[in-house]
């Protein structure tokens, strides 16, 4: 159980002692509110508001997230109200508090309430992110006590967590926050392949700990050789909802995947990661193909870290993670770390928002029907990602399956209409190609061409590609 010391101690490091203030107020503000609540688990109420406050503190999120992190259940479930809240601690905190609200209030069932949700979401985000990492700092206690709940209830926030919550932690870059509402969800949304991978794994994790150490023991002896700083080495667990997907993606089959741990090793900043990939690779034979360099090419949701599988003298491969301690903070706190380090202040902002929300607002203003938005929003945001690059080397994010033609619009309404064939990896396509992570695609225009034709909108999936065909379509 988190208390409000644990709580202190974090901003005591972290923020100046009068500015603090203002949290030890939210604090006395919302004991004083929920005095004499119990949660079903049997504690005070008051520790879910600590623990969502805490989740926050631990982001850095800015002092008005936190404060409204202990107050976010108050004009809900006391008899204090937002306008309380309002004179109190003002307008700002105010708005945070009755924007979690908002999204706390479900009125539909099924399919209704899963695309209502989604909706307010959306919403939410565009008024000011910060209310969405509020909730999500709730939504994670919330999921650590699920067992105090209530069974139906907690199918559905079981479910609602993995198909709403965590795909969104992942678009803001928050990884860390994403498996951790995996992993908490998955043996409630799925308990018998919960209990199929965790038998699966059992033996082979004891294994695969004994042989990461083994690793980890040689390659710290080789970077204190060379005199390389690192901060922190450690054999790192692939959590069991991604390994459950990886697993249905490999035929079901242990032996092909090679990460079920993997080395990290994280160093004070750029140079020293490349130091770190010089002296591995001088001491194992990478696996062709399996350097992945997301430091210079960092994939579009922000993720950066140096990545190899290497041969080692076990007869085994291992996977290697390296990245700096900065790269490492925003892999756990995704767009809530870019707000230090970029000191962009106002999450809200719409200037600093994701292009991503951006168009998923479009489509949420644009597509009233119900069912018709779900399909949309899947093909958007939750299907897996692949990342393709333009023959200059931009980076392009899209759905699985996407096409040259996907492609096309993406870059320019333009260069869709006039497409009239497309090179992947300098090779001539079909435009029903699917593209793969990692090609290159130019796209062949005519200038005299005007129109799509017709059947392209059997091709396309993504939605963007189809409503910019039909606009061209109709004219
Ligand atoms: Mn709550």
């Amino acid at each position: 159980m988190t208390t409000f010391e644990d709580l202190k101690k974090i901003l005591v490091s972290n923020y100046a002692d009068e500015d603090i203030n203002l949290v030890i107020r939210a604090f006395h503000f919302a004991s004083e509110a929920h005095r004499g609540q119990k949660r079903r688990t049997g504690e005070d109420y008051i520790y879910h508001a600590i623990a969502t406050a805490y989740n926050l503190a631990k982001m850095k999120m800015d002092l008005p997230s936190i404060a409204a992190g202990l107050l976010h259940d108050v004009p809900e479930d006391t008899d204090f109200t937002l306008e309380d809240v309002k004179n109190v601690f003002g307008k700002e905190i105010a708005e945070l508090v009755a924007g979690v609200t908002k999204l706390g209030t479900l009125k539909y069932r099924g399919l209704e309430r899963y695309a209502e949700n989604l909706r307010k979401m959306f919403l939410a985000m565009a008024k000011d992110l910060r209310i969405i990492i509020i909730k999500l700092a709730d939504r994670l206690h919330n999921m650590e006590t699920l067992d105090g709940v209530r069974e139906e209830k907690r199918l559905r926030i079981a479910q609602e967590t993995l198909e709403i919550f965590a795909p969104i932690a992942n678009r803001l870059g928050m990884f860390e926050l994403k498996t951790r509402l995996e992993d908490l969800a998955f043996p409630y949304v799925y308990p018998q392949e919960y209990a199929w991978v965790k038998h699966l794994v059992q033996d082979r994790l004891k294994t695969e700990t004994r042989y990461i150490e083994k690793i980890q023991k040689i390659a710290q002896k080789d970077l204190n050789k060379h005199n390389v700083n690192y901060l922190h080495i450690k054999g790192r667990v692939k959590n069991l909802f991604s390994l459950y997907q990886k697993l249905l993606r490999k035929g079901k089959d242990l032996n092909k995947i090679y990460d079920l741990i993997a080395l990290r090793i994280i160093v004070p900043d750029v140079t020293d990661c490349y130091s770190v990939l010089g002296i591995i690779h001088k001491r194992w034979t990478p696996l062709k193909g399996r350097v992945k360099d997301y430091i210079a090419q960092p994939k579009p949701n922000g993720y950066r870290s140096l990545h190899t599988s290497v041969f080692t003298e076990f007869g085994k491969i291992a996977e290697i993670q390296i990245r700096s301690q900065e790269m490492d903070e925003e892999a756990e706190y995704g767009i809530a770390a870019h707000s230090r380090y970029k000191e962009i202040k106002n999450l809200g902002n719409k200037k600093t928002q994701p292009t991503w929300v951006k168009h998923l607002l479009d489509i949420q203003k644009t597509i009233t029907d119900n069912a018709e938005f779900i399909k949309h929003i899947k093909n958007d945001l939750f299907l897996n990602r692949i990342f393709v690059f333009t023959p200059k080397g931009d980076v392009i994010e899209l759905p699985e399956n996407a096409t040259p033609l996907d492609f096309a619009y993406h870059i320019h309404t333009d260069i869709g209409n006039r497409c009239v064939g497309a090179k992947v990896n300098e090779q001539m396509t079909a435009l029903t190609h699917q593209l793969k992570s990692g090609d290159v695609i130019e796209i062949l225009t005519d200038k005299n061409r005007k129109k799509p034709n017709a059947d392209w909108l059997n091709i396309v999936i993504t939605s963007a590609a189809k409503e910019k065909i039909r606009n061209q379509l109709r004219k």
